[in-house]
C-alpha cells in the first residue's frame, strides 16, 4: 500500500533481515525548531555562531556528568549483535538506523576531540571532525532513533543507544539546533499546563461532558473531579485522555474503576500532563521543571498518593527518576508506594476481591497485547510482584475470555516498539513512523491469523495515537488499538449490577 510518497513496506513473517540499502532514510528529518518555541523553554533561538566550540565542550559536560555516555563510547567491540534488533533497521534497512551505526555517529566525534588517537591519528580510529555535514547527519539520524532500548538489550555490554541519542539530542539544543514537535511540546507544558494546551476551563468542561456521558452509559453519577482539595488519589494522565478516542475509553475505566472502590481521586489543572517530554531531549533540567508540577499539586490538593495512567515514558519518568527530580514524598501517605501505576491500583483491588466484572462484556473481542518500550524496559519492575509484564495481562484475562500474546521474541522485554515513541510522533516523519512500526506489525499478523486477533491492548498513550494513524497502512482497521482500562470499563459491574 502506498502511503503519501512513500511504499509501506511488505508484512513477512518475523525476523526478516531486510537487505542494506545505503542511505535509504538520509532524507527524513523533523522540522526544525523556530525562534519562538526555542526561545520559549530558553534554548538558543537558532545555530549559533560558534556552534561547533560549544558542541565539542558540551559533548565534554557530559561525558563528565553521565560515567555511562563515557563507557559506551569506550566499551562497543562492534561485535554486531545490536545491528539488526532496532525497528527503523528493520523497516528501512537504512544502516545508519543500525544501533551500533548510530551510536558511532556520536563516537567518531568522540574519538576526535576526547582520546589521544583521535587527536593524532584519527583516520586510523575513524575519528571526524565535527563538520556541518555530521551535524546534518546527526539531527536526521538522531531524530530517527525512539529511545526505545530494545538494541540495549541484546548489546553484551549493555550499551544503551537511547543514551546516546538524549546525549545527542541535548547538545544539539545546546547549540540552537533543536527538533520542532518535542520543543513545542514542552513549551505548551510550561504554558498551557500539558501537551495537548487544553487551558483550564476546557479541561473542566470535557470532564463535565464525561461525567453526562457516563450517567448515561450507567446511570451513576461517575465524578471526573478537577482540583479537588483533600482527595486520596491524584492521578496524572497523559492529556490525550482527556478527549480523543481511543485514549478517553481509558479515563472512564479509570473512573469507573475508583467508583466501584469507592476511592476518592482528582485530577488537577495545572499538572494536567503524566508526558515528560524533557527526557526525550535528554535534558534533566526541563525533566524537572515539568515534573514539579506534579509535587506542587499533590501538595497543593493534600493527596495521600500519586498514581500515573497509561503512559509509557511517563511512567518511566515517574518510576525511576521522580525520586531525586522531586523527591522525597514525606506529604504523601507512606504506606502506599510513589508513585503507583493505574494497573498496579487495578491490579491491587482485582487481587483483594474489590471489583466485579462480567468478562462476557468483552466477547466480541480477540485480544492481544502490546508490551510499550518506556514500560517493558525501563521500569517494568513497578511496585508489585510480577511487574509489568504480568499486571496488564492479568487485568486483561480478568476482563476478556480471549486473550494471545503475540510471538515470543517480540514481547516482554523484546517488545517491538510501535515506531512513534522518543518525541518522532510527528507527520513531518511520517514514513519513518510506518516503516519503524513494521516489526511491529509482522508480530501482529502473525497472532491475527493464529487466532483471529481484532483487539491490541496497550498502556501508553503514544502507542495508542501511533498505531491509530499506522495501523490502516498495514491493513489493519484503525479501531483495533486501544487501553487495557479501556477493557476494564467495558467489563467492569457497578452498584447493583
Ligand atoms: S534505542 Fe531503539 S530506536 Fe534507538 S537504536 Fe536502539 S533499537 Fe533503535
Ligand atoms: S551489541 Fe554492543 S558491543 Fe556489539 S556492536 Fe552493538 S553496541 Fe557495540
Amino acid at each position: 500500500m502506498a502511503t503519501a510518497a512513500f511504499d509501506t513496506p511488505k508484512l513477512k513473517a518475523y525476523p526478516v533481515i531486510p537487505l542494506v540499502q545505503v542511505g535509504a532514510t538520509s532524507h527524513l528529518k523533523p522540522f526544525v525548531a523556530g525562534a519562538p518555541i526555542q526561545q520559549a523553554i530558553g534554548f538558543p533561538e537558532a545555530l549559533v555562531d560558534d556552534w561547533q566550540a560549544k558542541a565539542i565542550a558540551k559533548m565534554g559536560e557530559l561525558l563528565g556528568k553521565y560515567r555511562s555516555l563515557q563507557v559506551y563510547m569506550d566499551a562497543c567491540v562492534h561485535c554486531g549483535a545490536c545491528s539488526d534488533k532496532c525497528h527503523y533497521f528493520l523497516g528501512t534497512a537504512d544502516p545508519k538506523n543500525m544501533p551500533v551505526a548510530r551510536q558511532d555517529l556520536m563516537r567518531k566525534i568522540y574519538r576526535r576531540y576526547f582520546t589521544f588517537a583521535g587527536k593524532y591519528f584519527p583516520k586510523l580510529v575513524g575519528a571526524v571532525d565535527l563538520t556541518r555535514e555530521v551535524l546534518d547527519e546527526w539531527f536526521s539520524y538522531f531524530n530517527q532513533c525512539s529511545e526505545c532500548r530494545r538494541c540495549s538489550v541484546f548489546c553484551p555490554y549493555g550499551i544503551d543507544t537511547a543514551e546516546v541519542t538524549m546525549a545527542a539530542r541535548e547538545i544539539m539544543d545546546s547549540v540552537g539546533l533543536g527538533q520542532k514537535y518535542s520543543n513545542e511540546i514542552i513549551g505548551k507544558v510550561h504554558r498551557i499546563g500539558n501537551n495537548l494546551g487544553i487551558p483550564g476551563p476546557a479541561l473542566e468542561n470535557t470532564l463535565e461532558g464525561l461525567e453526562e456521558d457516563t450517567k448515561e452509559e450507567t446511570g451513576l453519577d461517575i465524578k471526573f473531579p478537577l482540583d479537588v482539595k483533600g482527595a486520596e488519589v491524584l492521578l496524572i494522565t497523559p492529556s490525550a485522555d482527556f478527549f480523543s478516542e481511543p485514549h478517553v475509553e481509558s479515563l472512564i475505566g479509570y473512573a469507573k474503576v475508583f467508583h466501584a472502590a469507592g476511592i476518592s481521586w482528582t485530577l488537577s489543572s495545572h499538572a494536567s500532563e503524566a508526558g515528560n517530554f524533557g527526557m526525550f531531549i535528554g535534558n534533566y533540567e526541563q525533566m524537572r521543571t515539568i515534573s514539579l508540577r506534579v509535587r506542587d499539586a499533590a501538595k497543593e490538593l493534600g493527596v495521600k498518593r500519586i498514581v500515573v495512567g497509561e503512559c509509557g515514558h511517563a511512567w518511566r519518568v515517574a518510576y525511576s527518576f521522580w525520586n531525586t527530580l522531586i523527591g522525597p514524598f514525606d506529604y504523601l501517605d507512606s504506606r502506599y508506594p510513589v508513585p503507583q501505576h493505574i494497573c498496579e491500583v487495578t491490579d491491587d483491588l482485582i487481587q483483594r476481591g474489590a471489583l466485579r466484572f462480567d468478562k462476557s462484556a468483552n466477547d466480541d473481542r480477540i485480544i492481544t497485547f502490546h508490551d510499550s518500550c518506556n514500560v517493558a524496559r525501563a521500569s517494568r519492575m513497578g511496585n508489585m510482584p510480577g511487574g509489568q509484564f504480568v499486571i496488564p495481562r492479568r487485568i486483561i484475562t480478568t476482563v476478556a475470555n480471549h486473550f494471545h500474546d503475540m510471538a515470543p521474541g517480540t514481547i516482554h522485554e523484546s517488545t517491538f516498539c510501535c515506531g512513534g515513541g522518543g518525541g518522532l510522533l510527528t507527520d513531518d516523519l511520517l514514513e519513518l513512523r510506518v516503516k519503524g512500526a513494521l516489526p511491529r506489525m509482522e508480530a501482529l499478523n502473525q497472532v491475527v491469523n493464529e487466532h483471529g486477533v481484532n483487539f491490541m491492548a496497550t498502556i501508553c498513550a503514544i502507542c495508542k495515537a501511533q498505531f491509530t494513524k499506522v495501523l490502516p497502512a498495514y491493513g489493519f482497521k484503525m479501531g483495533m488499538v486501544g487501553g487495557v482500562h479501556q477493557l476494564v470499563s467495558k467489563a467492569i459491574l457497578l452498584g447493583d449490577k
